[in-house]
């Protein structure tokens, strides 16, 4: 059941990236794994090595978490199985609790937040600064007119690597509005690149209904969550 749901959704990634004349190898799977039992998670994973013994050209699924609560609860059982990512807000108390299950936090927002980071990271973290590309204002991230300056300040903090940039697309209908947010988010990362912060060459963005128009815009790595897991309780 997981393994065919995981199936579809590589195949999705990779006519999307056919379609937009990229290697289906550039784009990266994060299975997005918020409310999901660890059981459930580790037959996802179990079910992408047998994917990958068949087909040696892809790449290892990345677990992202929203909540550090379920990264500490479920961190002894996935470490050291595939890289940990934190993909929601962090605040400043749960820090040393994310850094000690997080190869990576997608979610920084703030320079704050990245001094933080900075000051108690063991060695080199590879972290994504999340911009609020739609406006929305339920929604995490900086405004994009501050994306290439935060990027820029946290490049220079020890211990950070700015490994690109992260966005939750458009809640919208019309697909050339979450396009729009993706090209946004695209040229944010061309900008930072070309003002000297080369490591920031990732795209997050993409999720289980638009992961196509990312492919479309860029995307390097795709957040998917009820694709695989079916829909969540909550
Ligand atoms: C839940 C979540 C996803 C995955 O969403 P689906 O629509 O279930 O694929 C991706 N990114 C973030 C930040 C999320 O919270």
């Amino acid at each position: 059941m997981i393994a065919e749901r995981l199936a579809r959704v590589r195949e999705r990634v990779a006519v999307a990236a056919r379609a937009a004349d990229r290697d289906p190898a550039e784009v990266r799977l994060l299975l997005a794994t918020k409310t999901q039992p660890v059981e459930l998670v580790l037959d996802a994973l179990a079910a992408d090595a047998r994917a990958r013994a068949d087909d040696p050209t892809l790449s290892a699924v990345l677990i992202g978490e929203n909540r550090v609560q379920e990264l500490v609860a479920k961190g002894p059982s996935l470490a050291g199985l595939t890289a940990l990512h934190l993909i929601g807000p962090l605040q400043s108390n749960k820090v040393n609790a994310a850094l000690r299950w997080a190869s990576c936090i997608e979610s920084l927002e703030s320079l704050d937040l990245a001094e933080r980071l900075s000051a108690r990271a063991s060695g080199p973290l590879d972290v994504y600064v999340q911009v609020n590309v739609s406006g929305e204002d339920t929604k995490h991230g900086v405004v994009p007119d501050e994306a290439v300056a935060l990027a820029g300040a946290v490049a220079a903090l020890p211990n950070l690597r700015v490994a690109g940039l992260m966005t939750v697309g458009a809640r919208s209908e019309d697909p050339t509005v979450v396009r729009s947010g993706y090209a946004l988010l695209r040229d944010l990362r061309d900008e930072i690149v070309a003002s000297g912060t080369q490591t920031a060459t990732e795209l997050s963005m993409g999720m289980s209904g638009d992961l196509e128009l990312a492919i479309a815009e860029g995307a390097t790595l795709v957040r998917v969550g009820s694709a695989v897991f079916g829909a969540r309780a909550t």
